[in-house]
């Protein structure tokens, strides 16, 4: 028997399957419900501070798209299951620093967390050295939290015109996290009138606790990361 603190279940990889499954069937009936196409919205199964053995569960299961907080953990995690997963997807979803911005780059296939020019730059100067470009989200700040990244609504116009316009990043959407106390409801709505204004398709938007909202209201890319995997350690 494990010790009761013990942080990893012994049926952890099986409980990943389950919950992953219940979460897909989740997601196909919010999808259903709002009359649209299930196909359309991607699951992003957020594994940062997650076991191996869940990590490896999900795959098992066939998850292939995961997103991560951290680039040092994320590459130390994903740089070997790379070789065994082709066709894994990767998404940073964490904050990134303006240094780090060559090796997200080279390590991610998608970038959520575009929040300042200087961080734009950066990626832009990285993606033509490396010849590789993984698509953007623009960070909103929704909920214009101080302590909390993202571009204000305000500047968002101007920022969408600095990254696609002038410096030809592959911006595909927008990325909101609500302020916990809020209606999530609210900020996913701001959001997808923000991006319908800056004619952009792409909508991440809720987690474990909020996705069917956010689905019902346009995300076309959830992220998920409790409801899959259980409790971070
Ligand atoms: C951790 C995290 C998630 C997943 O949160 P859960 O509540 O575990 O689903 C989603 N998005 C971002 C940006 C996160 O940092």
């Amino acid at each position: 028997m494990q010790p009761a603190d013990s942080p990893v279940e012994p049926d952890d990889a099986a409980g990943v399957a389950g919950r992953l499954a219940a979460v897909r069937a989740d997601l196909a009936e919010a999808a259903r419900a709002a009359g649209r196409d299930a196909a359309s919205i991607e699951l992003v199964a957020v594994s940062k501070r997650q076991s191996d053995a869940r990590i490896d569960g999900a795959l098992v299961a066939g998850q292939r798209v995961f997103g991560e907080n951290y680039v040092q953990e994320a590459a130390g995690r994903w740089a070997p299951r790379r070789a065994a997963y082709a066709d894994l997807v990767l998404h940073l979803i964490g904050g990134l620093q303006t240094n780090k911005a060559r090796d997200a780059v080279a390590l991610f296939d998608v970038i959520q967390t575009l929040d300042r020019p200087k961080l734009a730059q950066a990626l832009a100067k990285a993606m033509a050295d490396q010849a590789r470009r993984p698509a953007c989200y623009i960070q909103v700040n929704t909920g214009e939290e101080s302590q909390k990244s993202g571009i204000l609504p305000a500047d968002l116009d101007a920022f969408v015109a600095l990254c696609r316009d002038e410096l030809g990043l592959p911006v595909k959407g927008l990325m909101c996290i609500p302020p916990v106390d809020d209606e999530p409801g609210l900020h996913f709505a701001l959001l997808a009138k923000l991006a319908a204004r800056n004619r952009l398709d792409g909508l991440s938007m809720g987690m474990s606790d909020d996705y069917g909202t956010a689905v019902r209201l346009g995300a076309t890319c959830v992220r998920v990361g409790t409801a899959i995997f259980g409790k971070r350690l």
